[in-house]
């Protein structure tokens, strides 16, 4: 399929090309390095699967993972509890057989529901309209995903130095619930990759921090009375209420006493309740309430910490008061989801090269979280850059600009040369023999991209 300005194209979801087959020239430009299938095929086929969170995402996985096991690459998946959704851990390795170290790209390939918005083509189609490429997911994050499998295929039949790893996740979307399996078993299996790049749209631009996302939620359990014997029960709102002023006091000491960090919007940790339920009349003492929160900690605070300080007030404090006389309330705290922090080390080789190659210098700290903190705390240097704008994500008639990809499948295969090359003992942290041009943009490091 041409593509041209003001040509519109469906992507066809094309079977893969016999093996050997020559490098496929578009006239975009995509693709031009690979012996199979381009970028653009690949971010069409994996749109065509409907992976709303809500949904089991196998069908997607199972048909990346036999593709790239008949090119060679060694695969590993790892299951949530109901078995309807699966991360795919894909490695080609290198030339004499080695899985670990190496260049790891990671994505999510879950993405947003489209209910109740309105689309100008079909969500679940690749829709290319005035080189911009439309889709779920095509911005956040199955563009990324796409090019990054494009590469690393591009590379089968060649000699690697070292491995490529393509990490797929579940569930980012809902709280980052798939990542953490994933990782475990790269730690478990010894592959411990020398950098990671999580594709999340940055604009192909280096997002070297985030502050760590946690949800956590209360119910309060207490005692229905009539409310004119109001003594004799015990008001669950009332107590969530007593707990939801606490973690309100908590944020403002954050924002009083800090600690700070320059570079974010919001430079200090933030706590907030965002969903209460509760009672059912207004003559009844209500004996349940159900309350929401979450967190937002600055890399450097811990928010097992944060947590307990909650837990603390809610067990030791206000439980032992509900209790009295009536010693049949509770309350229950449960942790729902929890993206560590993350900062990259500066000075580490991995950051360097990345730096070096998108001549990107800037100090970027951004609110949102990712699955970067997973990898981090594991040890793998790890940086967010991803083709994309965040604000396309999420929305009806989502786009990447075919521009983003162009620049992220250069920005890949330049790692992968610099990595995992053919050219025996390139060390990771050698000097560029060609730098791609730096990203326009602000770079003012303090967008809130998410
Ligand atoms: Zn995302």
């Amino acid at each position: 399929m041409k593509i041209a300005e003001n040509e519109t194209g469906r992507i066809p979801t094309t079977p893969l090309p016999p093996a050997g087959a020559g490098p496929q020239v578009r006239a975009d430009g995509l693709g031009r390095t690979g012996p199979g299938e381009t970028a653009i095929d690949w971010i069409g086929r994996l749109i065509a699967f409907d992976t709303t969170s809500r949904n089991s995402n196998l069908g997607l996985i199972e048909e990346v993972r036999d593709r790239l096991s008949g090119l060679g690459f060694v695969c590993r998946t790892t299951h949530d509890k109901s078995g309807a959704k699966a991360n795919l851990l894909a490695s080609l390795p290198a030339g004499d057989g080695r899985l670990d170290g190496g260049l790891c790209l990671s994505g999510h390939v879950d993405t947003v529901p489209v209910d109740g918005q309105t689309w100008s083509s079909d969500p679940f189609s690749a829709d290319i309209r005035q080189d911009r490429l439309y889709g779920r997911g095509a911005c956040d994050m199955k563009g990324f995903v796409g090019t990054a499998i494009a590469v690393a295929v591009a590379h089968a039949d060649r000699p690697l130095t070292a491995p490529i790893h393509l990490a797929l996740s579940y569930d980012e979307e809902v709280g980052c619930l798939g990542a953490p399996a994933l990782v475990e078993d790269i730690v478990a299996q010894g592959l411990i990759p020398d950098g990671c790049i999580v594709g999340e749209p940055t604009m192909m631009q280096v997002v070297n921090a985030h502050k760590g996302a946690n949800v956590a939620r209360c119910r309060v359990g207490g005692l229905a009375r009539h409310s004119s014997l109001a003594p004799e029960g015990i008001n669950a709102i009332e107590y969530a209420a007593r707990l939801i002023v606490h973690i309100q006091s908590m944020a403002g000491r954050f924002a009083a006493e800090g600690p700070f960090s320059e570079g974010f919007n919001v430079p200090f940790t933030t706590l907030q309740t965002g969903l209460v339920t509760g009672g059912i009349a207004v003559n009844t003492v209500p004996a349940d309430c159900d309350f929401t929160f979450e967190f937002r900690n600055l890399p450097g605070v811990p928010a097992d910490a944060i947590f307990r300080e909650i837990e603390d007030h809610a067990l030791g404090r206000l439980l032992p008061e509900m209790r009295t006389p009536n010693a049949c309330g509770c309350i229950t705290l449960e942790r729902l989801a929890s993206a560590p922090a993350f900062e990259a080390e500066d000075g580490s080789p991995f950051t360097r090269l990345v730096r070096e190659i998108t001549g990107d210098h800037m100090m970027r700290k951004v609110a949102y979280g990712t699955e970067a903190g997973i990898f981090h705390q594991a040890g793998i240097p790890t940086l967010v850059c991803g083709p994309g704008d965040i604000a396309q994500a999420h929305r009806a008639d989502e786009f990447v600009d075919l521009a983003q990809i162009r620049r992220c499948e250069h920005v890949l295969t330049e790692l992968v040369a610099r990595m995992c090359g053919a050219v025996a003992g390139a060390p990771i942290s050698a000097p560029s023999q060609d730098p791609i041009p730096a990203p326009s943009g602000t770079g003012d490091g303090r967008r809130m991209i998410g």
